[in-house]
């Protein structure tokens, strides 16, 4: 059915330290979107590099996508190769995510894994938009977290696709862990249908 397209969010360890659970909760639900899966978890090392990996391509796609917002920004790009970057980025990723509590939640709605990016907000939370997760909450920037060789702390990840969606819940998530259950709400969200309403 067309509202059933599911996405991962996992609450980052920053946003946990930050106590933000409740206020980032809180924007996915009150858009409409229902929660379907959580728990809260300490992953492993092994756990959050099979995490990034997901998408074998990740290393490479982000190294390019850093280089572009420093040449954005008319500065050269610092490093050897993006690959070279690219996997320093994934190594200091899974250390990060390893670091402490994060909350691991599945969230289903109508084009939940784009309305979830759109709540969430660009990578670079200096230059996320106002109004979304890492726009409102957090300041980090590329250049200030390369320059402390971690990865950028940017409170929430949010599946980038349907496809990468589907493999990410598999990873964090057993079937019996997604709930499959009717909310009130969905049916004045869904239902066009308003007859009977009146008395
Ligand atoms: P997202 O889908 O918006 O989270 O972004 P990506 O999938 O491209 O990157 C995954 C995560 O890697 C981001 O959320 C950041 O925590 C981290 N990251 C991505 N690009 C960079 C970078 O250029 N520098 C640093 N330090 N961290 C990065
Ligand atoms: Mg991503």
């Amino acid at each position: 059915m067309i509202h059933k397209e599911k996405t991962l969010v996992i609450i980052k360890p920053d946003g946990v330290q930050r106590t933000l659970i409740g206020e980032i909760i809180r924007r996915y639900e009150r858009v409409g979107l229902k929660l379907i899966g959580l728990k809260m978890i300490v992953p492993t090392l092994e756990q959050a590099k099979a995490h990034y990996l997901v998408n074998p391509d990740f290393p490479k796609n982000v190294g390019n996508k850093t280089k572009k917002a420093y040449e954005a920004e008319g500065k050269e790009f610092p490093f050897p190769s993006v690959e070279e970057f690219g996997l320093g980025i994934l190594h200091k990723n899974a250390q990060y995510f390893s670091s402490g509590p994060v909350v691991v939640m599945a969230w289903q709605g109508l084009g939940a894994v784009g309305l979830v990016r759109k709540i969430t907000g660009g990578t670079e939370p200096i230059n996320s938009d106002v109004g979304t997760i890492r726009g409102d909450f957090t300041l980090d920037s590329y250049a200030m977290a390369d320059t402390s060789e971690r990865s950028i702390r940017n409170l929430v990840h949010a599946s980038g696709s349907i496809e990468e969606a589907d493999k990410e819940l598999a990873l964090w998530f057993t079937k019996e862990e997604l709930l499959n259950y009717r909310l009130i709400a969905d049916e004045i969200l869904y239902d066009v249908n308003l007859d009977g309403i009146l008395e």
